[in-house]
């Protein structure tokens, strides 16, 4: 027997009803999360509505979607294209005889956010399925969401997300080669440009980067007055995050518990 993470657990797109042992906890989570994001915002001077959690459900089972969306939180952020449609299926699939009348009205309220490095050939799916799309970095990429929100014939949300440590695996557009990009989305018939994303880099102070791209945000409001999202925070920094102007947390660990390990 494979010992993979999708065997010991629940299968992503199995049942779609969370216990009521797991919706329990979910529940008090997202308590404890709203709280700390609220004093946040508040020793930020900030209102506690300026910023929104995205939930970050990738790894965990359909399941858990459902079960955020019915402790309320409706922003939901995934990072892979295979994993993530699986589950926009199995949410709109009422063919599996289990899925209560309350599901498909989970699903319809749910905004997506995709937050992973989108290869070119994956666009088309993206930009489908997705309301604001944070990990924008390449102009070919532009060029490839624009296409596919054509052909689908919708709006897309688009944010950049800048790269502040050089690492460029990590996706990301240098500080220096926003504009082009910003230019390009403001461009695109399809896309709005809404803001920008980024991720800390690891084991050092993130204050400093969140500073940055802040202040990235103010020069791109002064073109784009549109562009408010800051996209910045994760489960061990959303609130350094807020106190820099973070106005989307992005949080997975904190709200469902370790991740598996994904190879
Ligand atoms: C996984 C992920 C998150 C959530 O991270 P946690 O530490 O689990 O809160 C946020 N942003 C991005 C881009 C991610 O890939």
């Amino acid at each position: 027997m494979s010992d993979s993470p999708e065997t010991q657990r629940e299968p992503l797109t199995g049942s779609q009803t969370p216990t009521p042992a797991r919706q329990r906890e979910i529940s008090e989570r997202v308590e404890r999360l709203r709280e700390a994001v609220r004093s946040a915002a508040l020793a930020a001077g900030r209102l506690p509505e300026s910023v929104e959690i995205v939930a970050v459900t990738k790894y965990f089972p359909v399941s858990d979607v459902v079960a955020v969306a019915s402790a309320g939180l409706t922003n939901v952020g995934e990072n892979r294209v295979q994993e993530w449609s699986a589950k926009l299926q199995a949410l709109s699939d009422a063919g599996d005889g289990e899925l209560t009348a309350a599901h498909p009205a989970v699903a319809a309220e749910l905004t997506w956010h995709f937050i992973g490095q989108v290869q070119t050939n994956k666009a088309g799916a993206v930009a489908a399925g997705a309301d604001l799309v944070h990990s924008v970095d390449r102009l070919s990429l532009v060029k490839a969401l624009n296409k596919g929100a054509a052909r689908h014939n919708r709006q897309l949300g688009c944010l950049i997300q800048l790269s502040l440590d050089g690492q460029s695996h990590r996706g990301g557009v240098g500080l220096d080669a926003w504009q082009a990009v910003a230019d390009a989305i403001a461009e695109a018939e399809h896309l709005q440009l809404a803001g920008v994303m980024a991720v800390a880099p690891k084991g050092v102070d993130p204050a400093p980067s969140f500073a940055e791209v802040q202040h990235v945000s103010a020069a791109m409001t002064a073109d784009f007055p549109e562009a408010r999202v800051i996209s910045t925070g994760m489960s061990g920094d959303f609130a350094t995050a807020i106190a820099y102007g973070s106005t989307h947390v992005r949080v997975g660990a904190s709200l469902l518990g370790p991740r598996p390990v994904v190879g």
